[in-house]
């Protein structure tokens, strides 16, 4: 058996159980429960709010975790990185009044920033060599200089749109955050087994995204230039169709070039071209 902690309610709750659900552990979506099991894989789900989940995988209350990148280097707390998933994606960057005249981060020498992320900006701004006033605020953040609380902030950024109503402009990217899978550095033979298990089918769900799967129609002599249209693959299916001359392809195509990919073929004779969903890619 292994625990997996996962954010109780926000951002990331959603994400996180429907990736466990995709890669068949299905878990009760129960919030009145602090502690879930699996029915159908060895796997106990302990929801927490994401800034115990770091500290809670350290100490082993939970064998892994999944939460944002941002906590984990927040918190500090000794756990592995196992591996990163691809949603929850966000920054942490320095914002200014937007009537600033910005010109570096010397900018920032004795000038006071409000965060809810003191630890991975004071090692950003020693890393730099800046001496600035660090006030940490619980929430909230980006109203503090308008208040005349702070000179500047560094906060969660995704679309900045909170920035620009807040009268502020995104200055310094700090740090790229995404949802990673943490573990316990600890773990027993048996738990790390299960975590590689789990660790693989996430990987596998990966490949798949943005991928689709298309079969069609094609005359026999045109299988070659399938190959240049789709050069990354290594060879295409092909199938025999009961009518003389004609065969039937099957290949993986990423979804942003689908229909470019798609004129290309049928430029070369392709019908019937039916596209799929593709849903896991196991390697
Ligand atoms: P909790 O109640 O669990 O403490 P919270 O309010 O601290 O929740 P959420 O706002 O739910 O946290 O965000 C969780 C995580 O989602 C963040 O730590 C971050 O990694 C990620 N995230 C992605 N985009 C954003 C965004 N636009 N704003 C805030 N967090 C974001
Ligand atoms: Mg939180």
């Amino acid at each position: 058996m292994i625990r997996i902690a996962i954010q109780t309610k926000g951002r990331l709750n959603e994400d996180s159980l429907s990736l466990l659900r995709e890669a068949g552990i299905s878990i009760e979506d129960s919030k009145r429960k602090l502690l879930t099991k699996s029915d159908d894989f060895p796997v106990e789900v302990l929801y927490l709010r994401d800034d115990d989940i770091p500290q809670a995988v350290s100490m082993g209350v939970a064998d892994a975790g999944i939460v944002g990148l941002n906590e984990v280097e927040e918190k500090n707390f000794p756990v592995d990185l196992v591996h990163r998933l691809g949603f929850g994606k966000c920054r942490i960057s320095l914002a200014v009044p937007k009537n600033v005249d910005y010109t570096g981060l010397e900018y920032f020498n004795g000038k006071r920033i409000a965060t809810s992320y003191p630890v991975i900006l004071s090692r950003f701004f020693a890393e730099k060599n800046i001496d600035a006033e660090i006030h940490e605020i619980a929430g909230s953040v980006e109203i503090a200089p308008s208040v005349g609380m702070a000179d500047a902030i560094f906060d969660i950024v995704s679309s900045g749109g909170t920035l620009v109503t807040n009268g502020l402009k995104e200055v310094e990217k700090v740090l790229f955050s995404e949802a990673v899978l943490i573990a316990n550095p600890n773990l027993s033979p048996e738990k790390r087994q299960l975590l590689e298990q789990i660790c693989f089918r996430f990987k596998a769900i990966e490949s798949s995204r943005g991928l689709k799967y298309v079969l069609m129609n094609l005359p026999e002599e045109k299988i070659s230039e399938v190959t240049s249209i789709l050069p990354g693959m290594k060879s295409p299916t092909v199938l025999p169709l009961a009518q003389k001359g004609w065969c039937s392809i099957h290949v993986v195509i990423a979804e942003k070039e689908l229909w470019n990919k798609i004129e290309q073929l049928k430029a070369i004779g392709a019908e019937d071209i039916l596209v799929l969903a593709l849903e896991k890619l196991v390697r």
